[in-house]
């Protein structure tokens, strides 16, 4: 059986028109060649896609890891999920305060406890116990809050400007998803997205992967990441018409954002309803993309 792979990175779906990302679109790029010369070299899904979003997390670039925001009482509180295809094994921690990663945190409840999420103290609690780095000065550690990201009113809810996620096909044909944020911008204090609500922002299972960013409400109450493996199970729909139909649903309920998605067999998907989605996609057929817009 020939060994194929395939890897999607995206750095959120809010970017803004006429603003420049050249920064993330190369940012994007280098880790893409990395994480598909890992993938190549046989290197796991699951631990790849946890290696690019701790990159993307710890870049500042995007609003997740150092260059989240922080909600309306100026705390960070941060969510993030991953999740094994094969084993549909999960982890995922929500409001998570003091430290720098994470995906490493989720993956932390995925290898250490019996749970799928943990919030809060309790998150906080067994990343500390995992040895994970913290961060000791908030104010120092995350980057300055761009004026034009804050806004007012908690109804209007932005997507933020970067939720990052992975999504990857190891050459064994297991799937792995990963995803993480600084959440919407604003948000309330104790406010969870649809990023570390497994089949809503996150999902892996034996027939795709997919990480979504956008407004995380409305992914939540479409179960957004785990119906485009649905549409496909159940529907029999083509692999590119699940992910339209899932943000489709998201739309219809008056919601936007994107998502990217890898297949079983290696097919790479991607949408947005949003203004754009920073994106890089690559493939062991020799597909290589990154872009911003459409
Ligand atoms: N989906 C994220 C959340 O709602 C935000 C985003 O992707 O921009 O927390």
């Amino acid at each position: 059986m020939a060994k194929i792979w395939s890897l999607a990175l995206h750095g959120g779906a809010g970017p803004i028109f006429g603003r420049n990302y050249a920064q993330e679109e190369a940012h994007i790029s280098g880790l893409l060649t990395e994480g598909a010369s890992r993938l190549a070299a046989g290197e796991a899904a699951l631990d790849v896609v946890e290696a690019m979003v701790t990159a993307l997390e710890a870049s500042g670039l995007y609003v997740a890891g150092r260059g989240a925001s922080p909600n309306t009482a100026g705390v960070w509180e941060l969510d993030a999920a991953i999740m094994d295809g094969r084993t549909r094994r999960a982890g995922a921690v929500g409001a998570l305060v003091g430290f720098e990663s994470p995906v490493q945190a989720a993956r932390a409840v995925m290898e250490r406890t019996p749970n799928v999420l943990l919030v809060g103290a309790g998150a906080a609690h067994l990343a500390a116990s995992a040895g994970l780095a913290r961060v000791e000065d908030p104010g120092s550690y995350y980057g300055a809050v761009a004026e034009d990201t804050v806004q007012e009113d908690a109804w209007q809810m932005r997507p933020n400007m970067g939720t990052v996620g992975a999504v990857a096909l190891d050459q064994y044909g297991d799937l792995a998803a990963a995803t993480s944020t600084g959440g919407v911008l604003s948000k309330t204090p104790g406010r969870i997205g649809d990023t570390p609500i497994i089949g809503a922002g996150t999902w892996a299972d034996e027939r795709c992967a997919v990480s979504c960013t956008g407004l995380g409400e409305y992914f939540i109450r479409a179960n957004a990441a785990a119906d485009v493996s649905a549409r496909v199970r159940y529907g029999n729909q083509p692999f590119e018409a699940a992910v339209r139909g899932a943000l489709d649903d998201v739309k219809r309920l008056g919601g936007n954002g994107g998502m990217i998605a890898v297949s079983a067999s290696g097919d790479l998907a991607w949408g947005f309803n949003s203004s754009g989605l920073k994106r890089g996609l690559a493939d062991s057929r020799g597909r290589f993309e990154v872009a911003t817009f459409l």
